[in-house]
């Protein structure tokens, strides 16, 4: 079995190799390594192989491991998972990015619930494209909307477009996927030139992201292997 520093160095060739295909400056998208139920040590072993953004979904498990890893240098945060009104206190005071705001009631506590001495909190509006109902995300149409209301919270930096589509296995269909938000995120640029973001792609369809654009692939299975089942 390949080591997590190997994967990370395979996934890295991988992103170049896509964003050269793409005719994209090849430092343009960055590494997010979902870390979720992977203990301390996985996430030592990726941070030693030079890997700085760590993205976790829970809560309770993400504030003991941002605790033990206090200490190193650079090492940035990001929820990635749904908000529980009652989670955004702690959401706001310990990690730097919240990728997965949907509601303007979650968008106001966050702003309001953030120390101000670690400056704005940065966050990316989460986008549902394949129209399930049990998934988190607003609509496209509502996008412009929600960010126009983020942009006038003193605690919030509005940096970009998140979006986990349903899964499917035809890279050109993931493609077809992306492809509006991309486009809503190129639009959204030029009212809001902070939003440099757009965090689409995960282990199975980062290529397919990156093509569209993606500037931030989130990776878990690929780095770190398959998950064991949540407790
Ligand atoms: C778990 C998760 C990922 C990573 O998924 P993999 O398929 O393991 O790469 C990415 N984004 C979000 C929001 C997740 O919850």
């Amino acid at each position: 079995m390949a080591s997590i520093a190997e994967n990370i160095s395979t996934v890295r060739t991988q992103i170049t190799n896509a964003a050269r295909a793409a005719g994209r400056p090849e430092n343009n998208v960055r590494l997010l390594a979902v870390s979720k139920t992977q203990p301390v040590s996985a996430l030592l072993e990726a941070y030693a192989a030079g890997q700085r953004e760590f993205g976790e979904n829970y809560v309770q498990e993400a504030l003991g491991k941002i605790a033990e890893l206090a200490s190193l240098p650079e090492i940035t945060w990001h929820f990635i998972g749904p908000i529980q009104s009652n989670k955004t206190a702690e959401i706001a005071s310990h990690f730097d990015w919240v990728q997965g705001v949907d509601r303007i009631k979650i968008a106001n506590r966050l702003s309001a619930q953030r120390p101000p001495e670690r400056g704005p909190l940065q966050v990316c509006v989460q986008v549902n494209l394949s129209h399930e109902d049990s998934k988190s995300g607003v609509t496209l149409e509502e996008v412009a909307g929600l960010c126009e209301h983020i942009a006038t919270l003193p605690g919030l930096c509005l940096r970009g477009l998140m979006a986990i589509p349903a899964p499917c296995a035809d890279p050109q269909e993931q493609r077809a996927l992306f492809r509006p938000l991309a486009t809503l995120w190129r639009e959204l640029q030029s009212r809001y030139p902070q939003m440099d973001t757009l965090s689409i792609g995960m282990s199975a369809d980062f290529e397919a992201a990156i093509a569209e654009g993606s500037t931030l692939v989130r990776i878990g299975t690929a780095l770190f292997g398959a998950r064991a089942p949540r407790a």
